[in-house]
Formats: structure tokens, sequence, C-alpha cells
């Protein structure tokens, strides 16, 4: 069976929405998914055979490109060795220093196989740490589809409109204090109220689920601040920008902060399931078998996944990361300037080398926060995103999703880009 349409009728028949995953149904720009077989460097091809440059990059970690021959070499050579011992491997410490050299605040990492066992973890530990229950999050901030987690959260539970999900009990989601982005006096005040209540704050290190919003200068350092006078940890989530912005990742952009917990995943297993979280030894070692806070996994450190994130850290040097920056700035450029001749208000959305768009004269300055980001002309992506797709570009199936750059975009894949961009812009600036 080769049809998109075919594949998705009969996957609509086996798996809930056809998905593993709802962003992937396409629920906020309607049509049929593409079933993807193979991928190679900066493209993605479908059942059908069709070619696409990829700007997803499986939401983040095929930082090099796709299928990226160190990669794969050190996949294949460690599932000879055997795919998982329920054991320590040497590799594991390796990855864990490899991300303490890089991020200097993170004293002691412990791998997980999810970006939301990652951050679930960490909360559950800064409770653990503080005997605290409260949690702040930002609005429009994803950190997984952990129970406290999905009130007023991105990505698909903003693609899809939900205001958080059903079967998490009230007295659960009671305990997280949902917070506008980028307003410091919404901090202290919830701090004036609740702060000898609250374990910790949870912030993306930039956000990049509901677009792209980058943090106010200095927000994240006075959330540390404010933080630690109060007696709480932060928390930076930088599953998403984490060694992809920068070798330190966002953190790497302003090291002026100090967070007591960083969360990981996405490019620290290259595309197999590594996540990790990390940081003050003190804290870290509340964790069992040091401490009294609970967490383990069967795949945790899996020898095969493990390899995969080693090769692409070691091969994400700092070539790596001039490439991402200038590839980026490139496209979003291209894009601005198509819109723009079409006469499409517009911003471009920036944080290092993550961007997305925003649409309509109202928002056309930037936005700041997820109110600003719910107030765009979001019916004009849609059309956008049908246009690339049938002139062969892959972007993510939803406005409130970052898009994603690898080394392997070269001259070839921005010129397909390019020519596409026209037609776009007159579907998004006629919708
Ligand atoms: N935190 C952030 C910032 C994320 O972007 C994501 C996933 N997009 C997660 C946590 C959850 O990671 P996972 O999908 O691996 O559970």
């Amino acid at each position: 069976m080769t049809d998109n349409t075919a594949l998705f009728e009969r996957a609509l028949a086996a798996i809930p929405g056809g998905v593993n995953s709802p962003v992937r149904a396409y629920g906020s720009v309607g049509g049929t998914p593409r079933f993807l077989v193979s991928a190679q460097g900066p493209y993605v091809t479908d059942a059908e055979g069709r070619e696409y440059v990829d700007l997803v990059a499986s939401w983040g970690p095929a930082i090099l490109g796709h299928a990226h021959p160190d990669v794969v070499k050190a996949v294949t050579d460690a599932a000879a060795r055997g795919l998982s011992f329920g054991a320590s491997t040497p590799a594991e410490t390796e990855l864990a220093e490899l991300i303490e050299e890089r991020v200097a605040p993170v004293e002691r990492v412990r791998l997980v196989s999810t970006g939301t066992e990652a951050t679930m973890t960490a909360i559950r530990l800064a409770r653990g740490f503080t005997g605290r229950d409260l949690l702040i999050k930002f609005a429009g901030h994803y950190h997984g589809h952990s129970d406290g987690l999905l009130a007023a959260a991105g990505s698909g539970v903003a693609t899809f409109a939900l205001p958080g999900s059903a079967g998490v009990p009230a007295p659960i989601a009671a305990l997280t204090l949902v917070l506008p982005y980028n307003d410091l006096d919404a901090v202290r005040a919830a701090f004036a109220e609740h702060g000898d209540r609250i374990a910790g704050l949870i912030v993306e290190s930039a956000a990049a689920n509901m677009g792209v919003v980058a943090p106010d200068a200095g927000f994240n350092a006075a959330l540390a601040e404010i933080a630690h006078a109060n007696g709480s940890l932060l928390i930076v989530d930088e599953v998403l920008t984490g060694f992809r912005v920068s070798s330190a990742g966002y953190w790497g952009l302003d090291r002026s902060y100090t967070p007591d917990l960083f969360t990981f995943g996405k490019v620290i297993g290259g595309g197999l399931p590594v996540a990790a979280l990390g940081g003050r030894a003190d804290v870290m070692e509340h964790l069992a078998p040091l401490g009294p806070v609970y967490q383990a996994g069967t795949l945790s450190g899996n020898p095969v996944a493990v390899a995969a994130g080693l090769a692409t850290l070691r091969g994400a040097d700092d070539a790596v990361y001039a490439h991402l920056d200038r590839t980026a700035a490139a496209v979003s450029a291209e894009v601005s300037a198509a819109l723009t001749a079409a006469g499409v208000a517009h911003a471009v959305q920036t944080a290092g080398n993550l961007f997305s768009f925003v649409f309509g004269e109202s928002v056309a300055g930037g936005v700041r926060d997820y109110a600003g980001v719910l107030s765009q002309e979001s019916w004009r992506y849609p059309p956008f995103f049908h246009a690339m797709q049938d002139a062969g570009v892959n972007l993510p199936p939803s406005v409130f999703e970052a898009w994603f750059v690898t080394a392997a975009h070269d001259d070839a894949a921005l010129a397909r880009i390019i020519e596409a961009l026209p037609v776009a812009a007159k579907a998004a600036a006629s919708a």
C-alpha cells in the first residue's frame, strides 16, 4: 500500500486518530497526513515516493540532517553489540559527562527516554527537595504530557485549542499555577501570595511550542533570582532548545544565571529516545538510589539510543551551529520577503536558530506571550502550509510550532524552498 490516503484510512481503523502523537494528524491544517518512509540529509520521502525539503527535522533531533552516516554507523555498531542490557554501560557516563562539560550548571545527569519523563521527574525532584507542592508554569509552554503540565500548554494542546486534558484530577491541576509569559509582575505576585508553598518554576528556556516566543532580555535570570530568594528551584526546560541553538543550548546564549535543574531531550538522542534531567549535585542526589525521590526506567540509558546521542552531540561542532544560524536566518528572511511581497502582514519570531511566523497587522510588531500568539490570523497558515507541501517542502502542520533547520540544509534545499514561496505567500494572502 503506497497511497497516503489509503494508509491514513487504514491507520484510522487501528490507531486513535490514525496517529501516535496528535499534531501529526493535521488537525489544524486539514488534509491527509503524509506517511514517511525514509529520510536523508535535508529531505524526507513519503510512501508515494515524493521527496520534500524537511523543516521539521523530527521536531528537533535531526540536527546533523537525517540519517547522518556517523550517527547511523554508531547505531548499527551499538545494535550489533546488543540492543538493551538493563544494566549500566560505559557510554551512559560519556553522554552525561558531555552534557556536564557543555552546560556548566549541570553537575549530575540522569538519563531517561522522553522529554515528558525528564520534566515529570524534575518536578518531582523539586517537590521532594523543597518539601513544597506548588509549581509555576507559563501559558503556552509545553513540557510534555504529564498530569500537572497540561494546563494552558502549547504544542498539540494549543493546536487543538484544548484548555488542558480530561483525565487530570482537579486536585492535581490545582497544584500548577499558570502565569502569563514574560510577565515578571505576575511571577512576583504569585510568590507574594504563595511563596512558601512554591517548589519551583518550570520554563521553556525560550518558548517554542506556541510558535517561537523568546524570553525578554533578563527574564530567565530574573526567574532564577526570584526563585532563589524564595527557596524555590528554577527548572529550565531545554528539551527543544538544548544543544540546538548553541553547544550549551539557550542557556549558552546568556550564561548570567544559574538554573537549579535543566531538562534535555531531542538532540541528545539524535533521533532515538533519550532525554535527561540534570543540575545541582545536591538536588540531583535526592534521586534514588541516593535519596528519597523515586525514578527508574527499563530502557533508560539504552545503549543504541545513547550511541545515537553521543554521535550526534560529537558531530555538533561550532561549524554546525554557525551553519544552522546562517540557514535559519536565510530561510526566515526568504519567507518574510515572500509574505511581504504578497501583502501579508506578519512577524518573524526567533530564538537563536529557531523561528516561526505570526500573521496579521495586529501582531506585525511581534508577540511576547500566548495571548499575543492566539490573537494572530492563524487561518492564513493552512493554505500556506499546503502550497509549500504541494511544492515539495515539509513544514510543521501547525502555526503553533517552531521550524527546524539542519546542518544538511544546503543551497539546493534552500533553492527549493525559495521557489515554493511566492505561490504559498499568495495563498496566505487570499485566505
Ligand atoms: N519539553 C519541551 C520544551 C518540548 O518541546 C517537548 C516536546 N516537544 C517536551 C518537553 C516533551 O518531550 P517528549 O515529546 O519527548 O515527551
